[in-house]
């Protein structure tokens, strides 16, 4: 399809989706409500995986605006995960005992529709700033149980490779520390800005064992370029693993699902979380059932190996990430568990730990 606007740069306005022929002229009025209020980005790599000619693409659906955008729900929360009550020092949140998250820049370079923290993140919004980003190393150092630090945003590979080359440095300078992770959607979403300078900046010249969770919901957003990204933080010496979230009409089928899985895997990217949507304003039309979470959950056993195999995650709001099932065990008759096996038939099982009872 021929397009006035070439998607050479990041799209970031209502009229240059239009001018790139993503959205309709017709939808000007909507996308601009939806723009006010909510950030909006899609990069090159992204908008050449849009299909304007399918009104249900599920890369467009992730990151086009929606006018649903603007319902929001009675059970929807500016702070869907809790991050405030939790929130130490600026930019710094300690939630769980053993590690901390640093919100290094509250930008990102596509800004997705569900997002959870999507009434703090966008262009213009501030980021740590140099005494901010002092004060929070004193906290981690002055606390010998913060073991991990998760580094977040925004995107906090948003940063040069000069700066994160710095606050790796710093990071790594305190010796309870011993694993940085890092969260990000930049391999897909800017695969050209992860190169060697910045897998360098992450890895080199300290001891510490990185983590990058890469951020990917659909197995086209996994472009060859985007596993040259991956491939370049990996040979670096960065473990990776997968952060997806369920979303209706993106992922919301076990075929889809198992083939993200499996390009994980062969990525060399650990599946590790998919993520039951938040109860982020606007996105209700995106959510899906726990239910039907736990079904896909319940096919996905059936089809792929332990490996391949991602822990599906409900974020309670202000309380913390629990596993979500589905339950292969419970109670049955007589002291018996009972069990479900891999092909669905449930079977009773009797737990033999410290012998055998009379
Ligand atoms: S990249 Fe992450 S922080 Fe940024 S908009 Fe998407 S989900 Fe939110």
């Amino acid at each position: 399809m021929a397009t006035a606007l070439p998607r050479s740069r990041t799209l970031t306005t209502p009229a240059d989706l239009i001018a790139a022929g993503l959205s309709a002229p017709s939808r000007a009025r909507a996308l601009e409500a939806v723009a006010e209020r909510y950030a909006l980005a899609v990069p090159p790599a992204l908008a050449a995986l849009i299909d304007p000619n399918d009104p249900a693409d599920p890369i467009a659906r992730q990151f086009l605006p929606d006018s649903r955008e603007l319902d929001r729900g009675p059970a929807e929360l500016d702070d869907p995960i809790g991050d405030a009550p939790k929130t130490a020092l600026p930019g710094l949140v300690h939630r769980y005992r053993d590690r901390v998250l640093l919100k290094l820049v509250s930008v990102c370079a596509v800004y997705c529709r569900f997002c959870f923290r999507r009434e703090t993140v966008g262009p213009g919004t501030a980021g740590l700033d140099e005494a901010g980003l002092a004060r929070a190393l004193d906290y981690i150092a002055a606390r010998p149980e913060i073991w991990e630090v998760v580094l977040t945003g925004g995107d906090p590979l948003a940063l040069s490779p000069r700066r994160l080359a710095k606050v790796t440095r710093e990071l790594a300078a305190i010796p309870h520390v011993k694993v940085l992770r890092w969260h990000t959607r930049m391999p897909v979403a800017a695969p050209e800005r992860v190169g060697p300078a910045l897998a360098r900046a992450l890895t080199e010249g300290h001891g510490k064992t990185v983590y990058v969770a890469l951020h990917a919901n659909h197995p086209r957003e996994l472009t060859a370029e985007a596993r040259a990204a991956c491939r370049r933080l990996i040979e670096h010496g960065v473990a990776m693993v997968s952060q997806s979230v369920l979303l209706r009409g993106v992922n919301d089928d076990a075929a889809t699902l198992e083939a993200l899985m499996r390009a994980f895997v062969e990525m060399r990217v650990k599946p590790y979380y998919l993520h039951h949507a938040d109860l982020a304003p606007g996105t209700a039309h995106l959510r899906t059932s726990i239910v039907e979470g736990q079904s896909l959950m319940r096919e996905l056993r059936r089809r792929l190996s332990g490996l391949a195999l991602p822990a599906y995650m409900l974020d309670i709001p202000a309380r913390g990430k629990v596993p979500i099932g589905p339950a292969y065990i419970g109670m049955g008759v007589d002291g018996a568990y009972q069990l479900e096996d891999p092909a669905g038939e449930t079977v009773a099982y009797v737990d033999r730990a410290g012998g055998w009872p009379p």
